[in-house]
């Protein structure tokens, strides 16, 4: 597995402050004092002393706050589309849709919360039928969420916005190469709910450092995304106080393409998927599967949808630069590996890396051992293979150690096909469908992590059941869980436990 380059600087920054610069021009965008530990613990304490605001406001009362600061957001869209534009690079068009998305979970979030996590009564059973029982859900309190920065607002603002729509108060550090954005994102809460205290959210600067430093902190829970290496070192550093953790980790998702496929569109879905903003995107395409009947018709239509696909910092580019410096070696490294191992290049070669772009690249005949396939390669390649059949597609896409997403494409056995992949999420005969539908939960398996962000389940990762049994009377003779129960009552209850349960061949 590649090593994250967790404590990686930007260039040229000083020790002691954070730079943050353009990626396609190197141009300061800003520049932040580091947050140590001490500076870690005083945004905890305030987002603790904030709790007992946030949580009386009630789910009607977040709600508000909630879609106030949609609202700010919004209302200064141009602004901030500009801003991501120029400190993560994606076109500014990119940008917007990435806002779009985040505004829609905002909205989910805010508007779900009651109904997802008010208290909820279940059936007592039939030997405690004189208990009430219910489940309350609670906040945690205190969540330290941790972002990348492919998807500077949309993919911590699956955590962050369902945390606070559940009642929890929330740190956020943003990844290094995006601080800028996180804390415009995080004033905007500010901007539209000045009443509020400051430590509802909250956000710290710094590197690797400093998100150590929050993870060590007084939290109450940690919500990860980012890379697989770092979510272990979290993991671990977590267990020292036992802090719960939800983890969204890398992949190297598949697509697999059916003989029944509508062909064209797959590779239209599948070349979008794998190449836009540079290919860093968790769940983008990194592989293809396809069926030999349909394999050279693929080929072509993929290399037709590329054509005149070319990165850039202009209006008109497809996508951006690459975000972090680090990444285009591994890149190159991958594509090297690939074609020195018996691998050809269907489009672009070694020469399309030219940092911080890098053009399409399309590699067949991969073997399936080279990093391009086993590793997250986290640029604008893709692989594709042959496969004689949709169980060797299906056994091929789950070797992976990953299970973050996946792809189908088939006209009539698509939903079948997707029930048999290993990934958290699956979206068939269109592109990444799943992360644009605010109901659907989004996680994965394996060395993609655990536990879900999004939907009804990603608001209760953000709470913590409490159960609670009342009894609401007593039922004479038939105290069981006394020193005082009778031998008579327990061979009753024997007799009637015998027929309930003992009836079934
Ligand atoms: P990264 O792991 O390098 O950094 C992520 C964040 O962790 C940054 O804020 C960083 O400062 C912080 N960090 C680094 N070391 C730390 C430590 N020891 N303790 C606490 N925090 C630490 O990842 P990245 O390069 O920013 O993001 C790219 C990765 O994120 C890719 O692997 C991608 O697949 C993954 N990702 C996953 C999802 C998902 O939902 N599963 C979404 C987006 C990105």
């Amino acid at each position: 597995m590649t090593e994250a380059p967790v404590a990686a600087r930007p260039v040229e920054a000083a020790p002691e402050t954070l730079q943050s610069l353009n990626p396609a021009t190197g141009e300061l965008v800003a520049e932040f004092p580091i947050d140590d530990a001490t500076a870690v613990a005083t945004a905890v304490g305030r987002a603790r002393a904030a709790l007992p605001t946030w949580r009386d406001l009630g789910f009607d009362g977040r709600r508000k706050a909630l879609l106030r600061w949609a609202s700010q957001l919004i209302n200064n869209a141009d602004e901030l589309s500009d801003l991501v534009h120029r400190e993560n690079g994606k076109p500014a068009e990119d940008a917007f849709l990435e806002l779009m998305l985040t505004l829609e979970h905002i909205d989910w979030a805010a508007k779900n919360a009651k109904k997802v996590l008010s208290p909820q009564k279940v059936k007592p059973g039939l030997f405690m039928a004189n208990h009430e029982a219910v489940i309350e859900r609670r906040a945690y309190g205190v969540v330290g969420v941790i972002g990348p920065w492919n998807y500077p607002l949309y993919t911590p603002n699956g955590s962050i916005a369902y945390a606070l729509a559940a009642g929890n108060t929330v740190v956020f550090k943003p990844s290094e190469y995006t601080v800028a954005i996180g804390r415009y994102y995080v004033e905007a809460f500010a901007k539209a709910n000045p009443e509020l205290p400051a430590g509802v959210l909250s956000v710290v600067f710094g590197y690797g450092e400093t998100g150590a430093a929050l993870v060590k902190s007084e939290i109450d829970k940690i919500a990860f995304t980012g890379s697989t290496p770092t979510g272990k070192r979290i993991m671990a550093a977590a267990a020292e106080r036992m802090t719960p953790l939800v983890l969204e980790c890398g992949g190297k998702d598949a697509a697999i393409v059916a003989a029944d496929a509508d062909v064209d569109a797959a590779a239209e879905a599948i070349a979008w998927s794998a190449i836009q903003n540079s290919g860093q995107t968790c769940v983008g395409t990194e592989r293809v599967y396809v069926e030999e009947a349909v394999y050279d018709t693929f080929l072509t239509a993929i290399r037709a949808k590329l054509v005149g696909v070319a990165p850039g910092s202009h209006d008109s580019a497809s996508y951006g630069p690459m975000t972090m410096p680090a990444q285009v070696d591994v890149v190159r490294k991958h594509i090297e590996d690939a074609l020195s191992r018996g691998g050809r290049a269907l489009l672009g070669s070694t020469e399309s890396v030219r940092a911080p772009f890098i053009d399409p690249v399309v590699l067949v005949d991969t073997p399936e051992d080279s990093l391009a396939v086993t590793e997250e390669t986290f640029g604008p390649t893709v692989t594709v293979r042959a496969v004689k059949s949709i169980d060797e597609a299906v056994e091929l896409t789950n070797a992976s150690e990953f299970g973050l997403a996946s792809m189908v494409f088939s006209k009539s056995s698509g939903m079948a096909i997707a029930r048999r992949l290993r990934a958290g999420a699956t979206s068939v005969n269109a592109p990444l469908s799943f992360a644009a539908i605010s109901a659907l939960p989004f996680g994965g398996v394996g060395a993609s992590g655990f536990g879900r962000i999004h939907g009804a389940d990603g608001l209760r990762e953000f709470a913590y059941p409490h159960a609670i049994a009342r009894q609401r009377y007593a039922i004479p003779g038939m105290a069981l869980l006394t020193f005082g129960r009778k031998s008579s009552t327990v061979a009753m209850i024997k007799k009637v436990i015998t027929f309930r349960h003992g009836r079934h061949s």
